[in-house]
C-alpha cells in the first residue's frame, strides 16, 4: 500500500507485541522478523527491550548478527528501545561475559545503570525534538548513555545529566519504553525516518 511503510521487528526476545501494536496503530504495515528474509523485506527495523545478552545470543544463533549489521552499515533505520539501544552500542558496559551488540552508534551505553534500588522508575522528560509538551518515561531495569559521540545527537538527558535518548543518522535509540505508555512520538519519529529512507532510495 502507497505511504505505508513496512517495517520489522526484530522477534527474537522482549516486547514484540508492544511495539508491532503501537507501529501498526501508527498505520505501518508490521513484519515480525527473526530471519534473514524477513530482514530483508523491511525498510526499517524495531529492537525491542526485553534482555540484551539474550538477544544478541539468539541472534548470533540465528545467524542474524551479520545481516543486521550490515543492513545497519547500509543505511536501514532502526529504532532501539532499552536493551534495543544497548544493541546498537558500538560499546557495552557491563556486559555480559562475551556480549556482542550490532553496534552503528558511536555511544558506550552501560547496563543496568540505575542499580537495584531503582530498577524501575517513570518519569516526565523534556524532549525538545518531539515538541513541548514532555514524554511519560518507563525505565525498566534501564540502561545510559555514559559516552556519545561528536556525530551523535542527544534528544534527552534526565535532570542529572544522564543521556537517555540519542540519534545518529537513522538510528534511534532510548533508555526507555514509550512504546508501554502509549507514548507515540518516537515511533512516529522512527516512521518518518523510514519513509525518507524508502524515498530517497
Ligand atoms: N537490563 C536489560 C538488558 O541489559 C534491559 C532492560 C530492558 O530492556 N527493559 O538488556
Amino acid at each position: 500500500m502507497a505511504g505505508s511503510p513496512r517495517v520489522g521487528v526484530l522477534a527474537l526476545q522482549g516486547d514484540v507485541r508492544e511495539h508491532a501494536a503501537m507501529l501498526a496503530g501508527l498505520g505501518a504495515e508490521v513484519a515480525l522478523v527473526r530471519r534473514p528474509e524477513e530482514l530483508a523485506a523491511v525498510d526499517g527495523l524495531v529492537i525491542p527491550g526485553g534482555e540484551s545478552s539474550v538477544i544478541d545470543k539468539l541472534s548470533r544463533t540465528f545467524g542474524m548478527q551479520q545481516p543486521i549489521r550490515a543492513a545497519i552499515a547500509a543505511g536501514l533505520p532502526v529504532y532501539g528501545t532499552c536493551a534495543g539501544l544497548i544493541l546498537l552500542a558500538n560499546e557495552v558496559l557491563d556486559g555480559i561475559e562475551g556480549q556482542q551488540s550490532f553496534g552503528g552508534m558511536d555511544v558506550s551505553v552501560r547496563r543496568n545503570a540505575f542499580g537495584r534500588q531503582t530498577e524501575s522508575f517513570e518519569t516526565g522528560l523534556d524532549v525538545p525534538v518531539l515538541g513541548d509538551e514532555p514524554v511519560h518515561a518507563t525505565f525498566i531495569r534501564a540502561p545510559i548513555v555514559e559516552r556519545a559521540g561528536d556525530g551523535v545527537e542527544v534528544l534527552a538527558s534526565l535532570p542529572d545529566g544522564g543521556i537517555v535518548a540519542v540519534r545518529q543518522g537513522a538510528l534511534l535509540g532510548t533508555s526507555f519504553h514509550p512504546e508501554v505508555d502509549g507514548e507515540t512520538r518516537f515511533h512516529q519519529l522512527f516512521l518518518e525516518g523510514v519513509r525518507e529512507h524508502v524515498a530517497g532510495r
